[in-house]
């Protein structure tokens, strides 16, 4: 299902049968409604998003936003069959989801409204997905779809196969509104690593407040191109520059996934071979900040490291080799 062929007649299909008119005179709904799998569902939701340059995106409103914290807290306590905020309520929907190949059900919710009816939803807030009866604390997100190639694909496929709690996708192509410009030439409002102004960033900070003191990780999904970090075919950190230490996450992934693809090059932070470290990205910097009470300069213990910043190069994508690695690292 994740190749091209049969990935475009789902989309193709989806298309047909989403389109269910609406209110205004063009308006439609792009519900995904004939994606049988999360696999499916999710290169859905990413092709119906504003792509690179695609038009000036309005950022959520400080409403929509805590509508939004609102639906995801409720979701990872285990609801599903809610009404909506009435801010919410004409952009988005709410649903469970059945996957056809595991059989497991997931709560989903996801952007869908088009009203102007180009076939792209107008707002790029995304999807969040949850598994109630996961068996893994872990929060698998793509940050930068459709730029980040295959990672949509791949982090849903790891997501379903590891059971983990949720699984967060970002609305926009991080250029899709390229004439604001932030740090590192990246757009401020579309590019969901770094702009707060965003659905998924919320998201992140309603699940940091989920949990809590309670353990739990995010692990975000990137990709390079080939031409970046050559030396490395894959480079684990958790957004700061420092290296990692003795019985620390990323060390065990590294060793896992050294024992099951010997092949693989794979870097951490700290090193000389790559310094694509995430230290820009804000969900690192939200999860790294120091916790109430914790004072700088001091011998204060170390801050947490929740977040996982994972950058690959385009031929080391595939989820299936990375399963067993992440299943080892969060027994
Ligand atoms: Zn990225």
């Amino acid at each position: 299902m994740r190749c091209g062929g049969s990935f475009l007649l789902v989309l193709g299909t989806s298309v047909v049968l989403a389109m269910v008119p609406t209110r205004a005179t063009g308006a439609v709904e792009l519900t995904c409604a004939s994606s049988a799998t999360l696999e499916a569902l999710v290169s859905c939701i990413r092709d119906q998003m504003p792509g690179r340059g695609s038009r000036s995106l309005v950022a959520p409103s400080f409403l929509e936003m805590s509508a939004w914290r609102s639906v995801v807290s409720a979701m990872l306590r285990g609801d599903c069959g809610f009404a909506l905020p009435y801010s919410l309520s004409p952009l988005v929907r709410i649903r469970p989801f059945r996957d056809a190949e595991s059989g497991r059900s997931y709560c989903v919710l996801l952007e869908t409204a088009d009203w102007n009816g180009d076939g792209i939803v107008d707002r790029g807030f995304g999807a969040f997905i949850v598994d109630a009866g996961a068996e893994r604390e872990l929060s698998h997100q793509v940050a930068h779809p459709i730029a980040d190639a295959g990672t949509e694909t791949q982090a849903v496929t790891v997501f379903k196969e590891t059971r983990s709690r949720t699984f967060l996708l970002a609305g926009a192509h991080r250029d899709a509104s390229p004439g604001v410009s932030g740090f590192y030439g990246s757009s401020v409002s579309s590019d969901a690593a770094h702009s707060a102004a965003t659905m998924f960033h919320a998201t992140h900070v309603e699940i940091a407040a989920y949990y809590g003191e309670k353990p739990w990780w995010a692990i975000q999904w990137h990709g390079m191109s080939e031409d970046t970090c050559e030396v490395v075919d894959v480079h684990l950190s958790h957004g700061v520059d420092t290296s990692p230490t003795a019985g620390d996450k990323i060390m065990e992934l590294r060793d896992h996934l050294r024992a099951h693809e010997p092949t693989w090059r794979i870097g951490v932070a700290g090193g000389r071979e790559c310094a694509l470290n995430g230290t820009s990205n804000i969900q690192g910097h939200y999860l790294n900040s120091a916790p109430t009470g914790w004072t700088y300069g001091g011998a204060a213990a170390p801050p947490s490291r929740r977040f996982v910043h994972i950058e690959q190069h385009p031929g080391f994508r595939d989820p299936e080799r990375w399963i067993a690695a992440v299943l080892a690292t969060w027994p």
